[in-house]
């Protein structure tokens, strides 16, 4: 067939939520796409090898490339391996370059950027330096070093590289999905959130909360990180500025409402009142589809909205009070510069205190304001400055946890 096209992958983070995910579309449209053949290039985990390379035999991808990024990993697993003479030899890249390597490696068309936190951040910014479509859900990466990603895919427009961005991020799909009908007439971006676990809790309860009645999310099943990022609500705080340098609009043009259904994703306002809204069951792997096949929209593995039933899909306004992290959000999207750097730093950092039984659930967003305010903001700062500053928040965010327990 002339028209069959190819696609190879490469799925950073494929050990994870979005990166299984993202395996299982790719079986999906390996099955059923007569268009283009989708082949699974390279995957990356990150000291789970086991369970990576079992997922790549289930698939029937021997051809695959493995990607450790610790190198102890591998070679442990690679020893063991040598047994198994049955199995297929998986080629193994390790080291800290590994990542950055597959993501600009010429064969490699499409990366799935689904590593969870600032380590995505190099191997995403190569992707796009490389002219890749990048499939993004690390979002940490557009929070740390948008103006840097923005001016990237600009220079990528100008020499016609093909790097794209297409958003994993549900809220952001659906936007991206809105967007469409009138780029240019649009109004405002309304960002749904589900509220998370505590979406009616007092913020007295939330000073009690433990790990677990954090984990448990009412409509998404996540990873750890992201999963308090909803408790806290810092995860929308995170898809503010996300949105704002995806979309190019300021802070301003950007809302929050809570449904917490989790079935409208969000919503694009235009310049005459219309809103159009993007509806989906909760199932992530729609959008990671959409980006993947974009501008083509196939068939998908998610169930559809079951209508037989009633809808209730409740809209109510975000709490800034309860939620500090949200109006965090707002600020750092409208300041730019530094900030994005300095409160996703101090974010992973309380995070893995928080899990870690070390810190309040309520500190959490408190140590991200402290050390944003402790912090000596820069308008236009280096990558280099602005991962210096990653290094320095996280000390800093140790102190003033140190400091208050
Ligand atoms: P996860 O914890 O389930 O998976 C994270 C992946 O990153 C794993 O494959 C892990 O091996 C890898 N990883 C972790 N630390 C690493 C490091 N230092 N170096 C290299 N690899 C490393 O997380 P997730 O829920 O899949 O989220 C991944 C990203 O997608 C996050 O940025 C998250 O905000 C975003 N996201 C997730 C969802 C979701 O439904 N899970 C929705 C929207 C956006
Ligand atoms: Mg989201």
């Amino acid at each position: 067939d002339l028209q069959r096209t190819s696609c190879n992958v490469a799925v950073l983070g494929a050990t994870g939520s979005i990166g299984t995910a993202t395996l299982d579309v790719l079986k999906h449209l390996q099955a059923t796409d007569s268009q283009c053949d989708w082949r699974l290039w390279a995957a990356s985990g990150h000291t789970n090898v086991d369970k990576l390379a079992r997922e790549l035999v289930a698939m029937g991808s021997p051809d695959t490339r493995l990607v450790m990024s610790e190198p102890e990993a591998a070679a442990c697993w690679q020893s063991a391996h040598a047994e198994r003479d049955s199995e297929p030899k998986h080629q193994v890249l390790t080291g800290p370059d590994a990542l950055v390597k597959v993501a600009s490696e010429p064969a490699v068309d499409t990366v799935v950027a689904a590593i969870v936190g600032r380590a995505g951040l190099e191997s995403t910014l190569a992707a796009i330096e490389h002219g890749k479509r990048v499939a993004l859900a690390n979002k940490e990466t557009l929070v740390v070093a948008g103006s840097l990603v923005a001016e990237s895919l600009n220079e990528g427009r100008k020499s016609a590289s093909g790097a794209e961005i297409l958003p994993v991020d549900s809220e952001h799909s659906a936007i991206f999905q809105c967007i469409a009908s009138h780029p240019s007439a649009v109004k405002k971006l309304i960002l749904t959130a589900s509220g998370g676990p505590f979406r009616e809790a007092t913020v007295q309860q939330m000073r009690d909360a433990t790990p677990e009645s954090a984990l448990a999310h009412p409509t998404w099943d996540m990873g750890r990180k992201i999963s308090i990022d909803s408790a806290t609500m810092m995860n929308k705080a995170l898809e503010i500025i996300e949105a704002r340098w995806l979309f190019d609009l300021p802070a301003e043009a950007i809302e929050v409402v809570v449904h917490p259904q989790s079935i409208i994703h969000s919503m694009v306002e235009f310049t005459d009142g219309s809103v159009i809204a993007q509806l989906s069951p909760p199932d992530m792997r729609m959008p990671i589809q959409l980006a993947l096949t974009h501008p083509r929209r196939l068939p998908g593995i998610a169930p559809s909205l079951d209508r037989a039933q009633r809808w209730d899909l409740q809209l109510m306004p975000a709490d800034l009070e309860r939620f500090p992290a949200l109006r965090l959000g707002f600020e750092v999207a409208r300041v730019g510069g530094t900030a994005g750097a300095v409160v996703n730093a101090a974010n992973e950092c309380a995070v893995a205190l928080f899990l870690d039984g070390q810190i309040r659930f309520t500190d959490i967003a408190q140590v991200c304001q402290t050390v944003l305010n402790h912090h000596n903001f820069e308008s236009t700062p280096t990558l280099s400055r602005l991962l210096e500053l990653d290094r320095w928040a996280r000390d800093e965010a140790q102190r003033c946890c140190a400091a208050s327990t």
